[in-house]
């Protein structure tokens, strides 16, 4: 995609953010949940296609264009609207890297549309990091598989139709571990909203599956092959990740600085005090030095490599650098930094999750150093 149909995909995502998510994000968040047309909404610019198979309606789009839609995306302060709306972006690619054309072909036009609703369960009350080691079982019976067990914090899944959920086929560790296309509303699902820290407006399930018959042609590649599916599909995620902390980050600063050239304290603004300007500048050079990474690596996925060490150095870099950001803008902001409405309270509120989601930072950088052959 050239510069030009970057520019107009940008225009197109920042008009749909200012005039279908902005004058209602904070009822949004208060309320727990954004509407579900906004998946429809979605769907009809086309967001929720982009760099999926044109063969289930998707259209063409690098790493580049994603980051697009989720930097303007951010400029609704929200994390939990992005992470829900954008659900389908860690829970379809796996169907496509795994499954056969016919099931692709029957359920991907519908999500990709914003008619169904689509999410990725993986993480268990046991335990998220060690992927390796879920216990949900599914158990062959004739033309079905039954499926036992539980996953937690799944985003998205009191309401998605399609759980593609990572299942244990086989015998221990990750050979034995297949992804399976659930139907969200067969009978033994049972799903329950969960409180959080941040991420509000964005659905998060506990989800029980009491013997739950799914069709053996829903699973997902052949069995025991979910574990690598699904190990390529965390490096989108985490990429992703660390963009929406870049961008937040970028909200941050400009919240900030709008706030210090406005406020005034002892009869001056407070962009005049010089310690005040150290303070918007090292926020500004950390979050360009995360941007430079993010959009070096995204260079590097976009041009064929899978540099996973990098990856997993973009998502630490980019949500420690937006920590200490989102706590310096709050600062900056003082008492209102601290009231609900505030963007920069949204976004320090929600600081944890991205560095813990999708990988948390321990783990990545353990995998990173990993990865460097050390
Ligand atoms: C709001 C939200 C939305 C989410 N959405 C989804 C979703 O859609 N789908 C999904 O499948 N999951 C989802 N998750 C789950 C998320 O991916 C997991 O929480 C994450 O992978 C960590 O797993 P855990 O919480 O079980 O922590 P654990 O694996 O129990 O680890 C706890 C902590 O211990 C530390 N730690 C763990 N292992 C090591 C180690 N070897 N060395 C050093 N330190 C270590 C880390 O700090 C880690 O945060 C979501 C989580 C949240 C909070």
């Amino acid at each position: 995609m050239s510069e030009i149909d970057l520019q107009s995909l940008r225009n197109t995502v920042h008009h749909f953010v200012q005039r279908e998510i902005v004058p209602h994000i904070e009822a949004w968040e208060e309320g727990e949940i954004f509407p579900k047309d906004l998946y429809k909404k979605a769907g009809d610019i086309g967001i929720l296609s982009l760099g999926f198979p044109e063969r289930i309606g998707g259209l063409p789009g690098s790493t580049a264009t994603t980051m697009v839609i989720v930097e303007e995306l951010a400029q609704s302060g929200s994390g939990g609207l992005i992470a829900g709306l954008l659900s389908h972006g860690i829970g379809l690619p796996p169907v496509v890297a795994l499954a056969r054309d016919a099931l692709l072909d029957e359920v991907g036009p519908s999500i990709l549309a914003g008619d169904k609703i689509c999410a990725l369960a993986v993480t268990e009350p046991g335990g998220g990091s060690d992927v390796a080691n879920l216990r949900t079982t599914a158990v062959r019976d004739g033309d079905h598989y039954v499926v036992n067990g539980s996953k937690t914090f799944i985003t998205s899944g009191v309401r998605a139709d399609w759980l593609t959920t990572a299942v244990r086929t086989g015998g221990d560790g990750a050979g034995g571990v297949s992804v399976l296309l659930i139907d969200g509303h067969s009978p033994g699902v049972s799903r329950s909203p969960l409180k959080k820290m941040g991420w509000w407006c964005s659905d998060t399930a506990l989800i029980h599956f009491d013997d739950v018959r799914v069709p053996a042609k829903y699973l997902c590649g052949g069995e025991g092959m979910g574990f690598l599916g699904l190990m390529h599909n965390f490096n989108h995620e985490r990429l992703m990740l660390g963009a929406m902390a870049v961008a937040f980050a970028e909200v941050c600063i400009a919240d900030a600085l709008e706030w210090s050239q406005d406020r005034q304290t002892f009869g001056r603004p407070l962009i005049s005090r010089q310690l005040v300007r150290q303070n918007l500048l090292q926020m500004t050079e950390r979050t360009a030095a995360a941007r430079a990474l993010l959009e070096a690596t995204a260079t590097k996925v976009d041009a064929g490599e899978e540099p996973v060490a990098e990856v997993c150095m973009v998502k630490t870099f980019a949500t420690d650098n937006l920590e200490y950001v989102a706590g310096q803008a709050v600062q900056l902001l003082g008492g209102m930094g601290y009231m609900r409405g505030t963007r920069v309270e949204r976004i320090f509120r929600e600081t944890k999750v991205l560095s813990i989601g999708g990988g948390a930072t321990e783990i990545l950088r353990d995998l990173a150093a990993r990865q460097l052959g050390w």
